[in-house]
Order: structure tokens, then C-alpha cells, then sequence
């Protein structure tokens, strides 16, 4: 029989005894995953056509249950399930927006046993024709910009292959985007990528670009590099591997002109100044006036918002095939900044305009769920911060 285990003179791994002991497939990459058959067993002339059996059933049809895998057949599916899982991080919350945008907080695999996971938070953000899903990549993060809420909160970790490629899951489950749900396959729901959400993600490089080649991988999943953005907060010698080894849209988290004012918002300016941030994005392969660059421009009343701002940000960017994304600033509890005025948001837009960038102004979304840019935080942080403020409220004052 074709499907049948040819397993007898081969060396094998013993299944293991706890479910927790079963390696997760999710977020293997093709040959990791073929490894993986082949450390259970499997002939070496079936890896690649059950690699992309597997392959089809996680990735194009969201199987996570062996036992529904009925491409494959009964005897392999129940040796799988004996050694492994494909698991998603967990949802603990889901709120949604009145604008429409939800917010998905997730718990992933604790590694310190009989403690809770930790928590990233991944929004889905639709729009009139396109659906915008903003990833997490790290729990925390290690740099410190000012007016970031993530930034406040230490890093705990780097997110696996799999947890990243794990959010999208979670997304198209909640959304029922896969095939049983009878919705056509050209009507997607999730039609962008964006690496925006919690951490820093060329600080997890090998991790996110795994995950964003399974994402972007023709068979399965399916969405182009070109609709998926890598933020960054500029770190400057990981762009050039970014551009040769991921290949992915490219978005810098400028928001500043000059390195003084930099050096503030984002700290790791000062080791990364912006005359070698902008050489970088001046040699990130594949530009043209159809594949730019996205400078985010978060604007902070009195901090970097004057019209000489605007002119100088237009000057800089001479010669980079770009686009600037002007973002408003979104509060959070303690945040040391405020929002721009609207009217000052305007003219420095129209300065940008001017110079031929197009509707450049980031519409605030999810506000209301904290759902919004730089908003994001681990739910438990929250609660422990609260809990702190509380306590804080509680002392007699002196
Ligand atoms: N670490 C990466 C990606 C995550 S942040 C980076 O810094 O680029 C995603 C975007 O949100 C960045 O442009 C970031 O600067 C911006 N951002 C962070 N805090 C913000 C806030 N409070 N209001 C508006 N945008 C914010
Ligand atoms: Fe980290 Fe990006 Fe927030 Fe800066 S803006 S602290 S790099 S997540």
C-alpha cells in the first residue's frame, strides 16, 4: 500500500508520552518539516509529497486536527497525532471596534512550566476593498521609543516562527476565511500584512523571515511579499539582509528630521544616526516608483510638527522612491506626549502634498480598544500596571 509505514530497520523517535511533549508543526519550513517526517519514520521517497500533503492541509485548508487530514491516510494521520501538534496561540480576548477593527489578545506556549504563557496582541483592520492584519513579532520590546506604548514593556521574548504565522491563523479562524467556510477564494478578507505590532522585528530576524516566506509561500497561505510591510525602527545593518533575505515592503519608523530630535523619540537613533539610516533605504534592492519605501511620521504637537519640519522631512527623502505615512499620535495612560492639532496636522500634510506624496495622514483605527498604533501592551502588564496605580491611589499622601 502506497500510504502504508515502512518503518521496521529505521531509526525513530519514540512518540512522546504528554501532549505538551509534541512539537508543533506550525511554523516549519518546508525542509524542517520534511526533517520531521523523516525523524518519525517516513520513507525518504514519500517526504516530499506528504510534506506537501501536510503542507496543504495546514496551510490552504487550516486543519490543525490530524484526524481531519483525510488526504493523507488513517495510519499516518494517527502516527502523527502520536508526535505532533498544530497549534495556535490560544485567544484570550477578542474585542472589536465600532470602526470594525478587532483586536485578538493571545496567549502563547508558556515555557516555564505551570505558568501562564505571555500575551501579544495582533488587529485586524478592514478597510474598502483591502483587510489589514498587524502582527506581533516580539512580547515587549528592547528599545525604548518615547511615545510607544510596547516600549514601556520590557522584552520577554522572541516570537517562534510559528506563533508569528500562528496570528494569521488565529485571524482567518475568527474571520472564517478558509475554504469550508464557503466564502470564494478571490473574496479575502486578510489582504495585507503588516509587521507593526508589538516589537521590533529585524531584532527576530530568522524568526520573521520563516514565518513571512510560509506566509507568502504560493501553495497555502498565498499573499504576496509585495502586500506584506516590515516596520522598523531602523536598525540599520539588519535592512540590507531584510532586502536579500525577506524581500518583503519596507516601512521606517522615522519620525523625526534631525538626529537631536531623533535620538529622543527613538534612542536607537543614537546608535544608528539618520545619514546611515537613509543610506540604507537608499540601497534597499528593488525600489521604483511602484515598490517604495514608507516613512511613518508619528505627529507630536510642539515636538516635531512645524511646517520647517515638513520641508525638511520632504528634503531628506529626495531621491528615495517613498511614501510618508503621517500618523497621529495615539495617547496611552502616561503617555509623555500629545496628539498634533488637527489643523497643524493639516498643513504640515499639505507641505508633503505639495511635494507629490499623496494622502499621506494615517486615519486612526481602533482607538476605542487600544487597538491603534503603538497602543499595544501585553494584557497582564496592563493589569499589573493598574494594580500598581491603584495601589499608588490607595497610599495616604504625605
Ligand atoms: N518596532 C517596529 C514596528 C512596531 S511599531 C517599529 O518601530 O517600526 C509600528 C509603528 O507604530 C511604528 O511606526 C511606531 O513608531 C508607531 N507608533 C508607536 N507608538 C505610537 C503611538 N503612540 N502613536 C502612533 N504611532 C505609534
Ligand atoms: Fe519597539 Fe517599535 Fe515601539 Fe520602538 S516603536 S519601542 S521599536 S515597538
Amino acid at each position: 500500500m502506497a500510504t502504508s509505514l515502512d518503518i521496521s530497520h529505521r531509526k525513530t523517535e519514540a512518540a512522546p508520552e504528554t501532549a505538551a511533549a509534541r512539537k508543533n508543526l506550525l511554523g516549519l519550513t518546508r525542509d524542517e518539516l520534511g526533517a520531521a517526517l523523516a525523524l518519525i519514520g517516513l520513507p525518504k521517497n514519500q517526504i516530499r509529497m506528504r510534506t506537501t500533503q501536510l503542507w496543504n492541509a495546514i496551510y490552504t485548508r487550516g486543519q490543525s486536527d490530524f484526524a481531519e487530514m483525510t488526504t493523507l491516510s488513517k495510519e499516518l494521520r494517527e502516527k502523527l497525532a502520536g508526535h505532533f501538534v498544530v497549534a495556535r496561540p490560544e485567544i484570550v480576548t477578542e474585542q472589536k471596534s465600532v470602526d470594525g477593527t478587532r483586536k485578538w489578545l493571545l496567549r502563547l506556549a508558556s515555557d516555564r512550566p505551570g505558568l501562564p504563557g505571555p500575551e501579544v496582541e495582533t488587529v485586524y483592520i478592514p478597510e474598502e476593498g483591502r483587510g489589514t492584519l498587524c502582527i506581533s513579532s516580539q512580547v515587549g520590546c528592547t528599545l525604548t521609543c518615547t511615545f510607544c506604548h510596547t516600549g514601556t514593556q520590557k522584552l520577554v521574548r522572541n516570537l517562534t516562527a510559528g506563533e508569528i504565522v500562528g496570528q494569521l491563523m488565529v485571524a482567518r479562524d475568527a474571520l472564517g476565511e478558509w475554504p469550508n467556510s464557503g466564502r470564494n477564494a478571490d473574496d479575502r478578507l486578510v489582504t495585507n500584512i503588516v509587521m507593526m505590532g508589538m516589537g521590533e522585528p529585524l531584532y527576530n530576524f530568522e524568526n520573521v523571515r520563516d514565518a513571512l516566506d510560509i506566509v507568502s509561500d504560493g501553495e497555502g497561505l498565498s499573499l504576496s511579499k509585495r502586500r506584506i510591510t516590515l516596520s522598523t525602527s531602523g536598525v540599520v545593518p539588519m535592512i540590507e539582509r531584510a532586502g536579500a533575505e525577506i524581500g518583503s515592503m519596507l516601512a521606517i519608523s522615522l519620525h523625526a528630521v534631525n538626529d537631536e530630535t531623533r535620538d529622543k523619540l527613538v534612542p536607537l537613533n543614537k546608535k544608528y544616526p539618520m545619514a546611515e539610516l537613509l543610506e540604507a533605504c537608499r540601497n534597499y534592492p528593488g525600489l521604483s516608483n511602484a515598490r517604495r519605501i514608507t516613512f511613518e511620521y508619528v505627529m507630536l504637537k510642539g515636538v516635531n510638527d512645524s511646517l520647517a519640519d515638513a520641508k525638511e522631512l520632504v528634503r531628506l527623502l529626495k531621491g528615495i522612491p517613498a511614501k510618508i505615512n503621517l500618523i497621529p499620535f495615539n495617547p496611552w495612560p502616561g503617555s509623555p506626549y500629545e496628539c498634533s492639532d488637527w489643523a497643524q496636522i493639516e498643513k504640515f500634510a499639505d507641505v508633503v502634498n505639495r511635494a507629490g506624496y499623496a494622502s499621506p495622514v494615517r486615519t486612526p483605527r481602533g482607538r476605542d480598544i487600544m487597538a491603534a498604533c503603538g497602543q499595544l501592551k501585553s494584557e497582564t502588564v496592563k493589569a499589573r500596571a493598574s494594580e500598581r496605580f491603584k495601589k499608588a491611589d490607595a497610599q495616604p499622601s504625605a
